[in-house]
């Protein structure tokens, strides 16, 4: 599997292309996708979610998801992730050769029934069976197995979500064979004093598994999480370009943190993501080709590079 990081500090994963596009109603031509992808993992982008095996009945967006990953895993140096919401979706992701699985678990129980109609439970059932059908596979062509646990922080229907509920979750889910688990901000209700404390005791609790963040950006809070996750040693961030992507129940919202606003941010820090601001945003016009008039966030594409800005690699070596 590809996915070297030793010449990196922190990974930024885009999610762009599958938490983006599902949330807006219109498909992106699969041709489209690709040169999308491609440009992202020409940039520099490590890891990117590029679809979910979800049923192209619930979202069609997603219809294209096989084709896509058969695509994305020639780009060299990629790692491809896909969404499964069951085992029929984890054996369709090894079958076009994903490279890792990310499966929707969700700590809230209304969110989770109306999500992909199972209870907690049922989901982490449903995690354990791909665990073992990915087990059973030769090396070269086995997954590893993700869940970012989302409503984590909270739930748009249910409100607050018990912490010692979240942290047993975790738990359940390292028994049950993944090889990380992270938090996801699905409702975008976290703030950073919740992260710092979350992701300190996730580490505590499950050590080395502890995964990644995934931060929406719907009441602004999206890069002080990320301050704050980083400062418990979360080294693996979700985002996704121009923001793209919202939320069904707040209309007007942004969706993910935006990826070319994470890049600035970490490498203003002096931490090495290895992708080329300017790339990036260049990226953005194949996006708006395949979406024309979709709205586009993100402070740095908008206001440019600030004068002498240098990247984290670029100081390190002087
Ligand atoms: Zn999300």
């Amino acid at each position: 599997m590809p996915g070297s990081r030793s010449d990196i500090d922190v990974l930024v994963s885009e999610v762009g292309p599958r938490d983006g596009l599902q949330s807006v109603a219109r498909v992106m031509p699969t041709e489209v996708k690709n040169r999308w992808i491609a440009a992202l993992a020409a940039a520099g982008v490590r890891e990117i979610e590029v679809g979910s095996f979800v049923s192209p009945k619930l979202l069609p967006q997603m219809a294209d998801t096989d084709q896509v990953v058969r695509e994305a895993v020639k780009i060299d140096g990629l790692t491809v992730l896909a969404l499964a919401p069951n085992l029929r979706g984890a054996e369709r992701g090894i079958a076009a050769g994903v490279h890792k699985l990310n499966f929707p678990v969700s700590a809230s129980r209304e969110h989770s029934l109306s999500n992909i109609r199972m209870t907690p439970e049922q989901a982490i059932e449903q995690v354990r069976k791909a665990c073992e059908l990915c087990a059973g596979l030769p090396p070269d062509s086995r997954p590893s197995v993700e869940v970012g646990i989302s409503t984590a922080f909270g739930c748009s229907i249910e409100g607050s979500v018990s912490e010692d509920w979240v942290m047993k979750m975790a738990q359940d889910l390292v028994d049950a064979g993944v090889t990380s688990v992270g938090f996801s901000d699905t409702a975008g209700c976290a703030n950073p004093v919740q992260v710092k404390r979350m992701f300190t005791r996730l580490q505590r609790e499950i050590g080395s598994r502890s995964g990644a963040a995934h931060f929406h950006n719907t009441r602004g809070q999206g890069l002080a999480n990320v301050v704050a996750a980083l400062e418990t040693g979360v080294n693996t961030f979700d985002a996704s370009q121009a923001g793209l992507g919202g939320c069904p129940y707040a209309p007007g919202a942004t969706g993910n943190i935006v990826t070319e606003d994470l890049v600035f941010l970490l490498e203003a820090m002096g931490l090495r993501t290895g992708i080329d601001l300017e790339r990036l945003i260049a990226a953005r016009a194949i996006l708006l080709e395949g979406l024309p008039g979709e709205s586009l966030y993100g402070h740095l594409p908008n206001a440019g590079l600030p004068k002498g800005f240098a990247y984290a690699s670029a100081r390190r070596v002087r």
